[in-house]
This record gives C-alpha cells, sequence and structure tokens, in this order.
C-alpha cells in the first residue's frame, strides 16, 4: 500500500507505523508509551518537551 516511512521525533528511528502530532511524528510504539505513562511521571515531561518544542518551532516559521 505503499507506507512511507518517517522519522519518530521522540526515538528517532525510522518507522512505518504512526501518525503526526502538529509536525513531529510519533510511531505507534511511542504513541502507546505517552499514552500509558503517567503525567507523574518523569517520562512524561520528556515526552511533553519534545511535543511542545516542535509546536512552537512551527510557531516562528
Ligand atoms: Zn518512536
Amino acid at each position: 500500500m505503499g507506507n512511507s516511512i518517517h522519522i519518530c521525533g521522540i526515538c528517532n528511528q525510522t518507522k512505518e507505523d504512526g501518525i503526526f502530532l502538529y509536525q513531529l511524528y510519533i510511531c505507534e510504539e511511542c504513541e502507546k508509551k505517552i499514552i500509558s505513562t503517567s503525567p507523574k511521571d518523569e517520562n512524561y515531561q520528556y515526552y511533553v518537551e519534545k511535543i511542545r518544542a516542535i509546536n512552537q518551532s512551527s510557531y516562528t516559521i
């Protein structure tokens, strides 16, 4: 079906399955991790920072 390969903005690996959140591509695995991560978890902050960084950079373009 011609899946396009993108680089995940969280784990920096090339993946076929994933979603775009703003301009950040997130692979299926990372998406699941983000969803299953509690906001109290320190990893959650890491994901949020990543997403926020991309989101802010899109404003300046
Ligand atoms: Zn990933």
